[in-house]
């Protein structure tokens, strides 16, 4: 019989995530599984927690991937921290803005929603207003939205909702390990990202992370978490608890990838990740600008390992990124939703963001266009 596995290639990943991942990553998950308990398996469990308190700046006790990808981290904030009729704002300016509306909604909040224009950051102003207008309880945006490119000025937002009392929800899927993240500098009460972006594993983990206020609000809700694979009140025992209690089979497989890809990165140096990501966004800009192609976003709002790029006139979307796959084995994304047939998205992610890369991406694209 025919394995189809035989058939898949190395393909370079240059779209929104999943990134390439690295040969380190890749014989990590090859490693002899073990069991869920096993004193090796609770040293790897107790250090990936340093790890990612490093990478999103946090002493939060309470920091452990989710078993699922970055949507299980967005709904395991949703459902741990918000209960029926609760106020609820979201700022939305993308594809995971929506989403986050969308799980909140079915929550039964009471979802209020900043809706910006795609490709631009949300305004200052536009939250002032709702934070006059109401009392939240909760309030969450995407640090990177990877619909769109767009960076959201962190700094000034978190300024802003710190003089509130809400919980206060980060989307870091696409951001953390290409960008700083302070999240308790920034009171940032619940984050959540993804590996297969600039973490560069394979998707199937979602790091979360939640503040003292976080856990306060969780452990004196009125009502039982709806969701019991996520209820973090549960979960916690098993990945930090003295007692270790099983809740669910850890992926034990990618608990090894995830601790090699943020072994690596720190190995690396944190700063150093960063400026490498920004380097090598700067460095596909002048690649564009030689083949007179553009970015949708403004250069103060662009993300450093997300590029959204203007299709130019009489180009067709489907045909080049085809081509690319089918002749260059390289994969972009494109646009969703309004940005549909109107951008690429090229990603510059992790172990992805190598110039040799941007070269052969620069290459393959002169020639089709
Ligand atoms: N949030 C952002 C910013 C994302 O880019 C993504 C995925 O691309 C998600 C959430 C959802 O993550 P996943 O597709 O891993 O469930």
């Amino acid at each position: 019989m025919n394995n189809l596995l035989n058939s898949i290639n190395e393909t370079l990943l240059m779209g929104p995530g999943p990134s390439s991942v690295s040969p380190q990553v890749y014989s990590s998950i090859g490693k002899s599984t073990i069991g869920h308990l096993d004193p090796k398996f609770i040293e790897i469990m107790d250090a990936i927690k340093i790890q990612l308190q490093t990478l999103m700046g946090t002493n939060n006790e309470l920091t452990i991937p989710i078993s699922g990808t970055g949507s299980a981290g967005m709904e395991t904030c949703f459902v741990n921290l918000i209960e029926k009729n609760e106020n609820v704002l979201i700022l939305n300016n993308g594809v995971f803005g929506a989403r986050m509306i969308d799980v909140c909604e079915r929550l039964g909040a009471n979802v209020d929603s900043i809706n910006q224009k795609w490709g631009e950051p949300i305004i200052l102003d536009m939250i002032q207003k709702k934070i006059d207008d109401k009392k939240y309880d909760l309030i969450a945006i995407v640090h990177a939205e990877t619909s769109t490119g767009v960076l959201n000025p962190m700094d000034e937002i978190a300024k802003l909702i710190n003089t509130t009392d809400a919980l206060f929800v980060v989307d870091a899927v696409t951001s953390l390990a290409g960008l700083p993240i302070h999240m308790d500098a920034w009171g940032i009460d619940a984050l959540y990202s993804g590996t297969q972006k600039c973490l560069s594993c394979p998707p199937g983990l979602s790091p979360v992370s939640f503040s003292e206020r976080a856990i306060h609000k969780l452990m004196n809700r009125k009502n039982k978490v709806p969701n019991w694979y996520l209820d973090l009140s549960m979960i916690a025992n098993y990945w930090s608890g003295k007692k270790r209690a099983y809740h669910h089979t850890a992926p034990i497989n990618m608990v090894y990838a995830l601790y090699q890809a943020l072994y690596d990165i720190i190995q690396e140096g944190v700063d150093n990740v960063f400026e490498k990501h920004q380097n090598m966004h700067e460095y596909l800009l002048i690649k564009l600008n030689e083949l007179n192609l553009e970015l949708l976003v403004e250069k103060q709002y662009r993300l450093p390992m997300l590029n959204a790029i203007k299709i130019p006139e009489g180009v067709s979307d489907i045909d080049v990124r085809s081509c690319l796959l089918k002749d260059y084995n390289i994969e972009i994304g494109g646009g969703l939703g309004d940005l549909a047939g109107q951008v690429w998205r090229v990603g510059l992610m992790g172990y992805t963001a190598k110039k040799e890369n941007v070269d052969r991406l620069f290459s393959a694209l002169s020639s089709i266009l």
